[in-house]
């Protein structure tokens, strides 16, 4: 991928790794933030866009994606390459000081690495019939990373969870029209945001499932999207601009098993230091155990801290010290 070598290479981009390669950045280290999914923010920007969260420090409530702009705000304060839509697949040492690690986009190659990856790679649960691939070029789509291709347009949404009631909500208010379409007549989401969804002019289509989507003949920038009522023959087809599929998302840390790292069930087992067992491999976040651990965004937060001032001890064991950042700069 690059010739470069990072001093620091922070896999997963959630509230553990982004805080953690603000703070390697802040200690003048030269970071990688690597992220699988096209947008930085982990669970809180993936699962609960729109929650509120209680329990973050100097932030009385805060919604998962107002937690995520900030996070992005703070990253971009200082210099950290932001790899987004690359998934690291493994992680070898090639000789006594350098870590290369493969992705599906080239090698990557560092002194050190933060493994953050939470539960492990998010990926959409996706449509389960075949369809044109070249649809998800421009019509069909698993996340919103840019609200504004939804704007004006005829759009509807898929899927009867918080997220998708909430994008049909938010989206409803730049898009010309909105249809959410659920296989139950009940949704899995927060009372208010059903009673908003209500109240608002959102066309809500169930208990239909959708059976194909496919170009429209007249216009092929628009689809036809074909949707079957559950337990009944009744089927429709609405055209639409674009459809956003939220049908939630899996993920598996599998993948760890290959990397000999030691493990404690799913998770990674470290130190205080956030070391594992592989030199100048730490791990923060929800993927570590240790007695006391807790699967907080806190926690999270000062683990990220402890594995960089560590590493930097490793590789620099002479480099000066500084425990506050107000002494950083002055
Ligand atoms: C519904 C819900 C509500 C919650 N509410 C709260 C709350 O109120 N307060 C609180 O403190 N905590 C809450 N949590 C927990 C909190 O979200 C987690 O503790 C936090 O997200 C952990 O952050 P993380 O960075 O370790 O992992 P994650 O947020 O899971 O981020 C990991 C990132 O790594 C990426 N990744 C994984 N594998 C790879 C790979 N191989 N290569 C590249 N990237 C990879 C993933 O795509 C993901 O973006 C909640 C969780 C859920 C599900």
């Amino acid at each position: 991928m690059t010739d470069t070598i990072y001093d620091i290479v922070i896999i997963g981009g959630g509230p553990a790794g982004m805080f953690a390669a603000y703070y390697a950045s802040l200690r003048k280290l030269k970071v990688a933030l690597v992220e699988s999914l096209p947008n930085l923010g982990g669970q809180p920007q993936t699962l609960y866009a729109q929650k509120e969260i209680f329990d973050v420090a100097a932030l009385p409530k805060v919604s998962g994606t107002e937690l995520t702009d900030q996070l992005i705000q703070q990253l971009n304060f200082l210099d950290v390459d932001q790899l987004l839509s690359t998934s690291v697949t493994d992680i070898k040492q090639t000789n006594d000081n350098i870590w290369s690690l493969t992705t599906n986009n080239g090698t990557i190659n560092t002194k050190s690495i933060i493994v953050a990856i939470g539960n492990g790679a998010f990926k959409p649960r996706k449509l389960t019939f075949d369809y044109d691939p070249s649809i998800e070029e421009n019509n069909l789509c698993y996340f919103v990373t840019d609200i504004d291709e939804f704007k004006d347009k005829n759009i509807a949404i898929a899927g009867g969870g918080d997220s998708a009631v909430d994008w049909a909500i938010h989206l409803n208010d730049i898009a010309n029209e909105t249809a959410l379409i659920h296989r139950r007549n009940k949704y899995r989401a927060m009372e208010s945001s059903v009673d908003s969804l209500n109240d608002s002019d959102v066309e809500q289509l169930n208990p239909y499932i959708i059976k194909d989507v496919k170009y429209n003949n007249d216009d092929n920038k628009k689809i036809d999207v074909t949707l079957k009522k559950i337990r009944a023959d009744e089927e429709k087809v609405i055209t639409i601009d674009k459809l956003l599929v939220n049908y939630g998302f899996v993920s598996d840390s599998k993948i760890l098993k290959d990397w000999n790292l030691e493990l404690e069930g799913p998770f990674i087992k470290v130190t205080q230091q956030m070391e594992t067992n592989l030199p100048n491999v730490f791990a923060i976040g929800d993927i570590v155990t240790y007695p006391g651990k807790l699967q907080l965004i806190a926690t999270a937060f000062a683990e990220g801290p402890m594995a960089v001032t560590k590493a930097i001890k490793n590789i620099y064991p002479n480099k000066d010290y500084f425990e506050h950042s107000t002494s950083l700069f002055s």
